[in-house]
This record gives structure tokens, sequence and C-alpha cells, in this order.
């Protein structure tokens, strides 16, 4: 399929999920702005080689502000966004009664709230231009709970939510809405959890088995990758009807 003159914001596209998505999108011929904290110039290389045109807006997902500003941006310098892949994200674990407050305020604002900001200011220039897709990458901790994620669970939970009304509230236009749902995908964001566990022994390898077999039955990682493909699935004509969808993607975790 081709994206050629369309344009894809993917926040958090500066490593693992994010930058899978926004190469896949790139390959498929969309022009691309990234987001997200670090060196970003790796991203925007890897990104550039594909050959649209590339931006990068550092904005913290975590301001309305900020948000508002790389949209701005993003309407002024590419003539505004047809794909919103709503990916940045972060985790803390720890039990609910020792949650650190602070971190439960930055995991609602980064991973639920950013995704309502994003979403009500791209939506006015999809409707004006009769086209859109948002893409939600939610995690299937937005289905079913697991322990220690009180603020990652209650936030996917609430994209999911947010997924469904959107999607309602565009059904009759070319505006779509839907959630990924990905079980482990190895990325600095999994590695953390992986580098805990293995605090004990030291045996990384062991640590990552463990991980998977919890919870994965195929006990294989999902890949960026395979999201970026699903990602320009729901881009596509064919994928018109798809609305309001929760997709699971996670080698069996939500067949048990
Ligand atoms: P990652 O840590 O590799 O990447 C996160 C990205 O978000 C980075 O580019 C980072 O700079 C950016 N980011 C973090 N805080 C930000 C902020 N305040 N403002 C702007 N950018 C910010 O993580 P990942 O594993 O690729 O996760 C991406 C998304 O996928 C997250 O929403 C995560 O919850 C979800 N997810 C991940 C998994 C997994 O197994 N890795 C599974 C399900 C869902």
């Amino acid at each position: 399929m081709s994206l050629q003159g369309k344009t894809a914001l993917v926040t958090g596209s500066t490593s693992g999920i994010g930058l899978g998505i926004a190469l896949s999108l790139a390959k498929a011929g969309a022009n691309l702005v990234l987001n997200g904290f670090g060196d970003a110039s790796a991203a925007i290389t890897e990104v550039a080689k594909h050959g649209g045109k590339v931006g990068h807006h550092p904005a913290d997902v975590s301001s309305p502000e900020q948000i508002a500003e790389m949209i701005a941006n993003a309407e002024r310098d590419f003539g505004g966004i047809d794909i919103l892949v709503n990916n940045a994200g972060i985790q803390h674990v720890a039990p609910v009664d020792e949650f650190p407050v602070e971190r439960w305020d930055s995991i609602i604002a980064i991973n639920l709230s950013s995704v309502f900001h994003a979403t009500r200011l791209a939506l006015p220039g999809m409707r004006s231009r009769g086209w859109g897709r948002i893409v939600n990458i939610a995690s299937v901790h937005g289905l079913v709970g697991s322990v220690n994620k009180a603020a990652y669970v209650a936030a996917k939970h609430g994209v999911i939510g947010l997924t469904k009304v959107v999607a309602l509230e565009t059904a009759t236009t070319n505006i779509t809405c839907n959630a990924l749902c990905p079980g482990w995908v190895l990325t600095p964001l999994v590695q953390q959890q992986i580098d805990q566990r293995a605090l004990a022994d030291g045996d990384l390898d062991r640590a990552r088995r463990d991980l998977l077999a919890e919870k994965q039955p195929s006990l294989e990682f999902v890949t960026p990758g395979q999201l970026g493909e699903l990602v320009l699935f729901l881009s596509s004509d064919a994928a018109s009807q798809v609305r309001g969808a929760a997709w699971n993607v996670d080698g069996g975790w939500l067949a048990q």
C-alpha cells in the first residue's frame, strides 16, 4: 500500500515500538513527525532513509501545552496530521500501597491524558481534510490486570475506553480510531523489568525466559515491526470499518 502524501505523527518514536511503527509508515511512503526523548538523530536518519520528509518535535507529552505546540508545528510544516499513533508510554512496578504518588500521576499523564490531548487537537484537521487514522498503542494490560502495575493497567484500560468513544464520535466519517494491545515486546521499557528480575542472580537469559513463560504462551516476543505492519493495515481502505477495536497481539496471552 502507499501512504505517499500522508503525514504520520508517532509519539514516543525515538526508540522501541514507536520507532518500529515509524519505520513501517515511512517504508509505505508517509512523511513522519517523530517525537520522544533522548538523541533523536539516529531515529531521524533511519526513518529518512525511506525517502519521505522527516521531522522531530521534543514535546514532553505529559504537558498539554507542548502537545498543542507539536501539533501546530506539524500542521504548519507538514500541512496536517493524517495518521496519529499515540504510543509514548512509561512503566513503574510497585504494589499499590507502596506506589509512589508522583509515578502514578506521570503514568496517567503520559500513558492516558496525552492520548486525549493529541486526539482532541489532531481531530479538527482530520475532519477538515475528510480522512484520518488514530491508532492508540494500549497493551494487553488494557484488557487484563497484573500485579504491581496499578497505574499502567488503569491508564491502558482508560486508553481502550477512550478509543471506543472516539471511534463512535467519528463513526460516520473517514476517520477511524483503534487500539493495539501488545503482549511482551523486547524494548528498553521491558528490558528494565528483565534487569530488575535478574538482580537476584544476574542471569539475564533466565529472567527473560521466565518473564515470557509467566504470560506469553508462544515464548517469543512480539516485534515492533509486526506492530508497524498492523498500523499499516489499519491505515488502509480495507480497514475502514475496523472501528473501536482493541486488537491483542500477544503470543496467546489473552487466550488463557
Ligand atoms: P520505550 O521505553 O522503548 O519507548 C518509549 C518512547 O516514549 C521513547 O521514545 C521515549 O522517549 C518516549 N517517551 C517517554 N516519556 C515521554 C514523554 N513524557 N513525552 C514524550 N515521549 C516520551 O517503550 P516501548 O516498549 O516502545 O513502549 C511504547 C508503548 O508501547 C508504550 O505506550 C507502552 O506502554 C506500550 N507497550 C509496550 C509493551 C512492551 O512489551 N514493550 C507492551 C505493550 C504495550
